[in-house]
């Protein structure tokens, strides 16, 4: 299965549209929850627990998806296109720090 930030921004839109409509726009909680998902992330990586056989609970793969859809949940608060914005960042970033790589040079593995 392919899957890009666009298909999980839209994923997560419809999930809490149906489920949780009240909170669709709480992004005060969830940039909190953001937060104290990164303070999980720090402890994993401090004790460098990685994902074993799919066992992801308790690892640096399962808090870095906590952090991700946290992010994703405050981008979809602003109806913010996250790839349309990492693309242009990115082109920013380019420019500044003189990369030569752009992001359209990259081909996507099938
Ligand atoms: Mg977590």
């Amino acid at each position: 299965m392919s899957l890009t930030i666009k298909k999980m921004q839209k994923y997560l839109d419809e999930k809490y549209k149906i489920s949780k409509p009240e909170e669709i726009k709480n992004t005060e909680r969830y940039f909190l929850k953001l937060i104290e998902e990164v303070g999980e992330l720090a402890e994993v990586i401090r004790k460098n627990q990685r994902m074993v056989d799919g066992n992801i609970k308790g690892t640096i793969e399962e808090e870095l998806s906590d952090v991700l859809y946290y992010v994703l949940m405050i981008s979809n608060t602003y109806n913010i296109d996250l790839e349309k914005c990492f693309i242009l960042k990115e082109e920013l970033n380019r420019i500044r720090y003189g990369h030569k790589i752009k992001i359209d040079d990259i081909k996507e593995d099938d």
